[in-house]
Order: C-alpha cells, then sequence, then structure tokens
C-alpha cells in the first residue's frame, strides 16, 4: 500500500515539522558525509561546460520528483559529482578555502531562522552580534572607539561602499565629482576599476601606479602620481592599498601610503579581502603595520578566515561616515523623531536590505575554535607556501616569478634551453591538461604579459608533499608534452 501523500503545507519550517526536519537535516548531513568520503584526493573531474549543462538544461522544473532522496541523487549526478572541493590538498587555483566545521553548525541556523539584519526588528540578538563582531574586528585592525562596520556579500562589495563614501566624502568636501580619482598599483584588484564605474566615476578614475620588485604599489611613483594630479587640478578621492595582492600576496607598504594619502587629502582605503586573516595570526600580525592609519578596510572572512562564501566587511574608522548610506523609509526604518532614541537598524550602515545572518558564522568560529587557532591555520598556508617556493626556486624544471609573499607560488614549467615564447605557449596546456586529468587544480596568470602558473594554498592540513607532487605532474607533463612536439617535428 503506498503511503498517504504528506500534507502541502509540511515542507514549511514550523513546530508541527520538527521531526520531519530533523530527518530531513540527516539526511542531507549524511548525503553530503558521503560524498565528502568519496572525493579522495581528486578536487575535480574534468567535466567541460558541456557536460555539465546537458544534464541541468534536461531537467523538466515542471515535473518534480516529490521525493527527497530521489532529488538528493539527482542532485548529486547534476553537481556534486563533479564538483569541485576546495579541502582537497591538491586543489590550488583560486582563493577559495576548506571551511571550518563550527561556521557549518551556525549556517543551519542562519538559515534555518532566517533572520534579516537590515533592522533590529527582524534580527533582535542577531544585529548586536554583527556589532560585537566588527568591533572586535575593528579593536584588531587597531581602530578606535568611533569604528563601524558592516557585513558584505564579498570584497566586491566591500570595496564598492568604502569607494562610495570616499566619493561621498570628496563631494560633501566641494569637490566636484569629474575631478576625482582613484590610485592603485597595476596589481590592485579589478574590483576598484568595477566600483569606479559603477560610482559613475567612469574607468579613466581609476590610477594604476607601478609596483616595486615585490610587486607592492611603488612608494616612489605615488609621490610624483598624487603630484601631478595636483597640478592638474583633479583630486585624489582615494588611495586603495592592497593587503594581499590576489597573485603574489604582496602587501603595500601601508604607513608610507598612508602618509602620502594624508599629505593629498586623499581617502585610505585597504583592500585586504586576502591579507586580512594576519589579524588573526599570532606571530604575523605585523606584517599589517599601518593599517590603523587606513579610513576604510576591506576584510574577506570567507578567505583566510575560513568562513563558507558569504562572509566579508567594511569597516571604517570613523563610523558616522556610513551615514553616506543611510536612507529612512517609512516602513522600515523611519528616521527617529525628535527626543527618541535610534532604533539601532543595520540597513542604515549598509547598500543591502534584506541581509543573511552571515556574521553568526565567525561567531561561532571564534566561540569554538577560538582566534589564534584561526591565526595559525593562517600561519600554516604562509608556511606552506614559503616551502613550496623554496622548492621551486630549487628546481632545474621551474622558474619562480616572485619569492611568495602570503600563500600564493607564481611559477611555470621552463627547463633550462626553453624560450620564454614556447614557455607561454606550454604553460596554459599544462595548466588544462591538469584540471582534464582531474588530478591538481592551479590558477593561470599573467605577469607582464607572460603565461605563469598559480598556487594559491588556503588548506592548512595540505603538506609540503602534496604541493610537491602537483609541481612533480606540471613537470611530467609539460616534459611530456616537449617530447610530443619533438616526434612529431
Ligand atoms: C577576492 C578579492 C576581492 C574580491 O572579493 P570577493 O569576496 O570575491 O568579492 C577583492 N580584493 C582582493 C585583494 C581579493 O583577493
Amino acid at each position: 500500500m503506498k503511503a498517504p501523500a504528506p500534507h502541502p503545507l509540511s515542507h514549511l519550517f514550523h513546530p508541527h515539522h520538527a521531526a520531519a526536519y530533523v530527518s530531513l537535516m540527516r539526511r542531507g548531513v549524511d548525503h553530503l558525509a558521503d560524498a565528502l568520503g568519496r572525493t579522495r584526493r581528486r578536487p575535480a573531474t574534468g567535466t567541460t561546460p558541456e557536460q555539465a549543462a546537458k544534464p541541468v538544461v534536461d531537467v523538466d522544473l515542471d515535473r518534480p520528483l516529490l521525493d527527497a532522496d530521489a532529488a538528493l541523487e539527482e542532485m548529486s549526478r547534476l553537481y556534486l559529482d563533479d564538483a569541485v572541493w576546495f579541502h582537497e590538498p591538491t586543489y590550488a587555483a583560486h582563493l577559495n578555502c576548506p571551511v571550518v566545521i563550527p561556521a557549518l553548525l551556525a549556517e543551519v541556523f542562519v538559515s534555518g531562522v532566517n533572520s534579516s539584519l537590515d533592522t533590529f526588528d527582524q534580527s533582535v540578538g542577531g544585529t548586536f552580534i554583527e556589532r560585537h563582531l566588527i568591533d572586535w574586528t575593528a579593536a584588531r585592525i587597531g581602530f578606535g572607539p568611533g569604528a563601524d562596520g558592516v557585513f558584505t556579500s564579498g570584497g566586491t562589495q566591500s570595496n564598492l561602499q568604502a569607494l562610495l563614501l570616499a566619493r561621498d566624502h570628496a563631494v560633501a568636501a566641494g569637490h566636484d565629482v569629474a575631478t576625482l580619482r582613484v590610485l592603485t598599483s597595476v596589481d590592485g584588484h579589478f574590483s576598484v576599476q568595477k566600483a569606479a564605474r559603477m560610482l559613475g566615476l567612469g574607468d579613466a578614475a581609476v590610477v594604476t601606479v607601478p609596483v616595486d620588485e615585490r610587486r607592492r604599489i611603488d612608494v616612489a611613483a605615488l609621490g610624483p602620481a598624487l603630484a601631478r594630479l595636483d597640478a592638474e587640478g583633479l583630486h585624489p578621492m582615494a588611495v586603495v592599498c592592497t593587503a594581499g595582492t590576489t597573485d603574489f600576496g604582496a602587501i603595500d607598504p601601508l604607513l608610507q601610503v598612508a602618509g602620502l594619502a594624508r599629505a593629498h587629502g586623499a581617502w585610505l582605503h585597504v583592500d585586504a579581502a586576502y591579507g586580512g586573516g594576519l589579524l588573526a595570526s599570532t606571530t604575523r600580525r605585523g606584517w599589517l603595520a599601518g593599517i590603523e592609519c587606513a579610513d576604510s578596510v576591506t576584510i574577506d572572512y570567507h578567505k583566510t578566515w575560513f568562513q563558507p562564501v558569504s562572509s566579508s566587511a567594511l569597516v571604517v574608522a570613523d563610523g558616522t561616515h556610513l551615514g553616506h548610506v543611510t536612507w529612512h523609509a517609512d516602513y522600515l526604518n523611519p528616521r527617529p523623531l525628535e527626543g527618541d532614541v535610534a532604533h539601532p537598524n543595520q540597513v542604515d550602515k549598509s547598500i543591502q536590505t534584506t541581509r543573511r545572518f552571515d556574521a553568526l558564522k565567525l561567531w561561532m568560529t571564534l566561540r569554538i575554535m577560538g582566534p589564534d587557532q584561526v591565526g595559525d591555520y593562517v600561519d600554516a598556508v604562509v608556511d606552506l607556501a614559503a616551502a613550496v617556493g623554496e622548492h621551486v626556486r630549487d628546481s632545474d624544471h621551474l622558474e619562480l616569478a616572485a619569492d611568495p609573499q602570503l600563500s600564493t607560488v607564481v611559477l611555470r614549467y621552463r627547463p633550462r634551453g626553453l624560450s620564454v615564447d614556447n614557455a607561454d605557449r606550454l604553460t596554459p596546456l599544462i595548466r588544462s591538461t591538469l584540471y582534464e586529468r582531474g588530478a591538481a587544480m592551479v590558477a593561470a596568470t599573467k605577469v607582464d604579459g607572460h603565461a605563469w602558473l598559480k598556487l594559491t594554498l588556503l588548506n592548512p592540513m595540505a603538506t609540503v608533499a602534496d604541493i610537491v607532487g602537483i609541481l612533480d605532474e606540471v613537470e611530467a607533463i609539460g616534459a611530456g608534452l616537449l617530447d610530443a612536439e619533438e616526434g612529431a617535428a
């Protein structure tokens, strides 16, 4: 006999359905744990876009499965079986981290309770958990008691909001929008350019400054660049320093740049999306010396704090600047009446309205693990990159683009005698072959117009031997490609 169909409302998260909730969530967790057990040492399966698209678009969404187990099986086939796993030591491509389990515990509550952090009356304690984390981060940065900030969807949004505040600050000071310029190094993140576009400043508003031999913004070039703007009647509305560039992990000389920015009346934004995890390090916090001089700082907890996406923050030294994004809506966050205490509404500081309670993930991480352990994870990947860098430097077949600074290693296969042109040609082939084999994933980048491979190391469990294994594979593929070419010639 067929079981009776469940009541149509039984899908809602509700006290009447608590048993069904627990049972379904347990099945989901078991399903994921099973998949986790099957991924061993293969970060990817090498699936092509065509192969990935076909089974998905073939699903008729108007013909539901009406069965959770069947839907889990289907989801595995369409997605999970070919997912890219960031916990595998042979995943070394982009700035994705393996995530910590305390944050996953929090995720259950973030989505189950589904608080929205825009107003106090939708989040209650959540508002203060977010605020306390912002205050804690601000204190780690070295900001004073006037600091404030807000969680955002990522570094891109944090940078956008920082530049929005900088723009409105400059306009409030009487500068004409058409004269506003943003300075960043040639290795600054592309979200700076995108922000300038979105803010209506135009592509020409971003002035890129060369980097020094360690790929940090060249202070000797920044001074003259600022002076040139002054001479042309333009205003440097912001200088964006990067604390951990995406390719080289370079940390711009924050103190020196801060002095120059201040002398020219520019807002100093520090994009620490990548390097921000050093705030938790018990041994390398000093690498961020000068960050306390910033007007605003971007921190991506979903990179070097091992948090699930999304988790990021914009922190500002003077919280009153956040008023540039405040708008009072009668239905949501009305302007307080004369004599009334303002409600603590986070929407007043955010460019989002409805907003996930992502802060709870970092909260549970700090409460269960403590910040020192997060910092130890960061130290582990920085140590790993240094050791891998040594290995590459000592290799006869590999070339190192620059000494590792944070946790990336930029290198290429180039045995003695191989021309740069040939290395440029081989490098993308080596990368795609690695991906197709599913044995390892590395990133590609260009340095001064030439092709390089990049390892981004964010897995504190990966060993030097794991990463050297990837490099051995790179060498073997490179040698195989050269052999095949010689055979064909
Ligand atoms: C990753 C990154 C960003 C963008 O952050 P998202 O969270 O991906 O939006 C910005 N700046 C730097 C330096 C980054 O590494």
